[in-house]
């Protein structure tokens, strides 16, 4: 399913209530303290879309003062019945439904992804994703405990306050959505960055979040840079959990801010390097259509020029090491970012090319002999993502999956994921969990409380 196809040209104006060049706080839109904007591109011209504020510092004070003040005991948002947050998230999911065609062009617009992906995937991903949450919202359950002596102990699983959310440029509907889904469902109060390159869409959510009802400083949405507006989250001793998706590089950084402010909790979704085996007995067919689908995910444009020259320069650094370009290794024209779709034969283990992460259209073709090889080899990298094996042989099938340090495999698919399964990284591809339940619990606190009873019966 494409969608229909885009009616008219997409104009600003023709969603009044969003103002791109501002923050949102409060429900309100402000400028920056600063004053400062930033240019947004189309990554398919690499013209400008719109000038966006830039957050910074003092942004992110007044969005932490206005999230804990939504926090606090007594407050319209802690007092709301949990079902009444869950209604809250299903008027999200249909006022997004309701947008869908122009969120899906404006994500066009701003990350360079077809329409056709925008609308079908990341639109439909992000509407399922918050119904996801919006039905677990009365359904976060405590335990009661048999513990020793006269007492009874029960569990609470509570918010943890202001919750920091920074997110990547890849899917930013979505990435969104995996975000606020679990942090809204589980109670918490939000100050969120999205990516300098991709700020549109997150602030036109922002207008649907005070559209659908969610109290004043519930979500704080502030445009802006990393190392400005983003460390000043992470460094923030008032936000008490740090969630982030990004490079692995930039998870460092992240887990060290949290390490040298409050120790916040810290959830990572890191890069990866995700290998696809194909045994011998594998249906070759069926391997190579579900690489192509894999390949529906990677169309269009890159999003800048760094992201474009990253890619560029480990290009270069595959032909220079001696791996054999079978297809590709060019830019596409002079205008936009568009990278050739590449295929590299002949790479060894320790290339530039196998062991760093890319994130383009660039794939890498290796040999193996035995299963116990090719899982040693899988392993042979700092990340833990995600790993596929095409065989009809299911002994072998659960070798691979229980042999490769990741926190994703697919057997006979690649790059399923769905709301309900949790997302995430061994190894330096990051901590922690996103979607599903798993997802779910790390955006509690757990309370044990125990009261003294006269006397105990079994
Ligand atoms: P990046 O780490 O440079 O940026 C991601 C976000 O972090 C952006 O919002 C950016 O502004 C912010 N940031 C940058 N420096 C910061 C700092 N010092 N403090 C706080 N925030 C900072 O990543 P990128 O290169 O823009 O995005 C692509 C990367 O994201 C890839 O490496 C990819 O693997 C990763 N990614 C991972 C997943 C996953 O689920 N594991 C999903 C999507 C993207
Ligand atoms: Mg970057």
């Amino acid at each position: 399913m494409s969608g229909p196809p885009p009616t008219k040209k997409l104009r600003f104006d023709s969603a009044p209530e969003v103002k791109y060049n501002k923050i949102f706080i409060n429900n309100e839109w402000c400028d920056a303290v600063s004053g400062a904007t930033f240019p947004t591109v189309n990554p398919a011209t690499g013209e400008k879309i719109t000038d966006v504020a830039e957050g910074d510092k003092a942004d992110v004070e007044k969005a932490v003062a206005a999230a804990e003040q939504a926090f606090k005991l007594g407050s319209v948002w802690r007092t709301m019945d949990a079902s009444d947050r869950g209604r809250l998230l299903y008027k999200l999911s249909d006022l997004i439904e309701r947008d869908r065609e122009y969120l899906a062009r404006l994500e066009t617009l701003d990350n360079g992804k077809p329409y056709s992906v925008a609308y079908s995937a990341d639109l439909d991903l992000t509407i399922k994703c918050y119904r996801y949450f919006a039905g677990w919202a009365d359904k976060i359950h405590g335990k009661t405990i048999p513990v020793d002596g006269s007492f009874m102990t029960f569990t609470r699983h509570e918010p943890m306050g202001v919750v920091g959310q920074i997110i990547p440029w890849n899917f930013p509907l979505l990435m969104q959505a995996w975000k606020l889904g679990p942090a809204l469902c589980a109670g918490n109060t939000i100050v969120m960055k999205p990516a300098e390159q991709t700020p549109l869409t997150a602030l036109h959510v922002a207008a649907l979040i005070a559209e659908a009802g969610f109290p004043p400083g519930v979500v704080n949405i502030i445009p802006g840079y990393g190392p400005t507006a983003g460390a000043a989250i992470a460094s923030h001793p008032k936000v008490r959990k740090i969630a982030f998706t990004g490079s692995t590089e930039v998870g460092h950084l992240i887990m060290q801010a949290a390490g040298a402010s409050n120790l916040k909790n810290v959830t990572l979704e890191l890069g990866g390097k995700s290998p696809n085996i194909i045994l011998e007995d594998a249906d070759l067919d069926l391997a190579i259509e579900t690489s192509h689908m894999a390949l529906f995910f990677n169309q269009g444009p890159q999003v800048d020029q760094e992201q474009m020259d990253k890619i560029m320069d480990l290009i270069e650094s595959g032909k220079k090491e001696g791996a054999t370009l079978a297809c590709g290794g060019e830019r596409i024209g002079d205008k936009g970012y568009f990278v050739e779709p590449t295929v590299f034969t002949e790479v060894k283990d320790d290339m530039r090319i196998a062991q760093e992460e890319i994130f383009g259209p660039v794939m890498q073709i290796m040999k193996f002999k035995t299963v116990e090889e090719v899982i040693e080899r899988a392993n042979n990298t700092k990340y833990g993502l995600a790993a596929s094996v095409f065989t009809r042989d299911l002994e072998k099938a659960m070798m691979v999956s229980q042999g490769i340090q990741a926190g994703i495999i697919w057997v006979n698919c690649y790059n399923n994921f769905s709301v309900q399964s949790p997302f995430g990284g061994f190894k330096e591809s990051g901590s922690g969990r996103e979607l599903g339940e798993y997802g779910l619990q790390q955006y509690s606190e757990v309370k044990a409380i125990t009261i003294k009873l006269p006397q105990k019966n079994s």
